[in-house]
């Protein structure tokens, strides 16, 4: 494996931690700012990219050699939960982006041209998209339809991207593709392309629930470019090796920021209440404790994920195993649905003034944006995919020893 990626995601940050702390409190402050309007509009977090931008947090993952910070996932986990409490859309656009630089920086096989676009990413804090859903395939992100087709001197790839998050405000898009015409679906390949070697025709707007500000659109997207943008290591080892670990580590820490803001909401509205009342605790105030005790179960299932992919990180052999696998795809269906119950429960303690818009305990934003994710690669899907490996697999002796 690529040892600087090894470096990267297993070593502390290469800056002095409080620089980067202080560096993410900045953008967190902005985002928070203009989190109502980004949801209520709906749009594009601007003002926050632009803080991003301007603190370098684009491209901090990138290795020093490459202009980056070599700032590790953790660190990465720790600003999407700084901006997750703040602006969940901000946070999610984030962490997409960093799930697909993780990936990029892993396996660059040494391409040169791979890393070129690292060094610009650094240099140009650029930002990338993330394009696996597709057509009638749905969420499955291990089977793509749209084949790379190869010509004399270059390649193009039509796809019909139903969801595409801030592919009009970003600078490349990175997206699984079918090896050629007379691959299976599952014999796919990861391709990286900046804005002069695509286009965008679009297909559905993005009106939802939640996670309004990720302008999470449908686009036909076409792209011609070298056949050196595509990632030389197969798509399907990319995917178990650093695709699904970083962005369940990396979603989840966006999700339990969202539910750490609701949270917080909830114990100041139960200290105002007890305040005005001589002391008296409101009658939800049980549900307060509920939110903390599933908050600190979210955060502690992430923490220990995440040592236990550092431990193994530079032995594929182990990622790839039966045990790490099981263990990182079911990280996102749990942190998720404890995300959700954490921002259920601070509702509920909230009472009415938690479900009004109008009100400074209001948990409608959290609530809708955290909705979002349990269907973020479908629950139902992982837990039906998981369904016969549990029936056939031995249950590990770590758990029932
Ligand atoms: C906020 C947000 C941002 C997103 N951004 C992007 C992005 O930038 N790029 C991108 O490519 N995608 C993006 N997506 C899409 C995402 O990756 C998934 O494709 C999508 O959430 C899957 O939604 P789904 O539940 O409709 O689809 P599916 O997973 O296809 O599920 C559809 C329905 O079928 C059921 N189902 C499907 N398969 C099975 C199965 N095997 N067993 C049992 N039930 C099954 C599910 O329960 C569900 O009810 C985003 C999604 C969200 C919510």
């Amino acid at each position: 494996m690529n040892a600087s990626l090894s470096e990267t995601v297993s070593k502390t940050v290469s800056l002095h931690p409080s620089t980067l702390i202080a560096r993410a409190k900045a953008c967190a402050e902005v985002a928070g700012q203009f989190a109502s309007s980004v949801d209520s509009t709906p749009r594009f977090p601007s003002e926050a990219f632009a803080e991003l931008k301007k603190q370098n947090l684009l491209g901090t993952m990138i290795p020093t050699e490459l202009g980056g910070d070599g700032t590790s996932l953790a660190d990465v986990m720790d600003i999407c939960y700084s901006l997750g409490q703040a602006c969940a859309a901000t946070a999610m656009i984030y962490a997409m982006h960093q799930i697909k630089l993780a990936c990029i920086i892993r396996h660059t096989g040494g391409s040169t041209a791979i890393e070129a676009i690292l060094r610009r990413v650094a240099a140009e804090q650029l930002l990338l998209a993330s394009s696996t859903t597709e057509g009638n395939a749905g969420g499955n992100v291990r089977a793509s339809e749209a084949p790379i087709e190869t010509a004399a001197d270059h390649i193009t790839l039509q796809r019909k991207a139903t969801v595409i998050s801030y592919a009009q405000y970003a600078d490349g898009i990175v997206t699984t593709a079918r090896r050629s015409a007379t691959s299976e679906a599952d014999d796919q390949v990861l391709l990286v392309v900046l804005k002069e070697d695509y286009s965008l025709e679009p297909l559905q707007g993005w009106d939802t629930l939640g996670m309004r500000g990720t302008r999470s659109e449908g686009f036909s997207l076409l792209v011609k470019t070298s056949p050196e943008h595509v990632m030389k290591q197969a798509y399907s080892e990319i995917h178990t090796q650093t695709m699904v670990p970083v962005a369940h580590l990396t979603w989840g820490s966006v999700w339990a920021g969202i539910a750490s803001a609701a949270t917080t909401k909830s114990q100041n509205f139960v200290r105002k209440a007890a305040r005005q009342s001589g002391g008296t605790l409101p009658p939800g105030a049980a549900h307060l404790t509920q939110a903390v005790s599933t908050l600190r179960s979210l955060r502690g299932l992430l923490q220990s994920a995440l040592s236990e992919y550092q431990d193994i990180l530079d032995d594929p052999k182990a990622i790839s195993s039966l045990n790490f696998q099981t263990t990182i795809t079911l990280l996102k269906v749990q942190v998720s649905e404890l995300a959700l119950s954490t921002v259920l429960s601070a509702m509920r303690c909230c009472g009415l003034t938690g479900y009004r818009n109008d009100s400074e305990f209001s948990i409608g934003r959290h609530l809708r944006d955290v909705l979002s994710a349990p269907l973020m690669i479908n629950n139902d899907r992982i837990l039906n995919g998981l369904g016969t490996t549990t029936l056939m697999a031995p249950i590990p002796k770590s758990i029932n020893g």
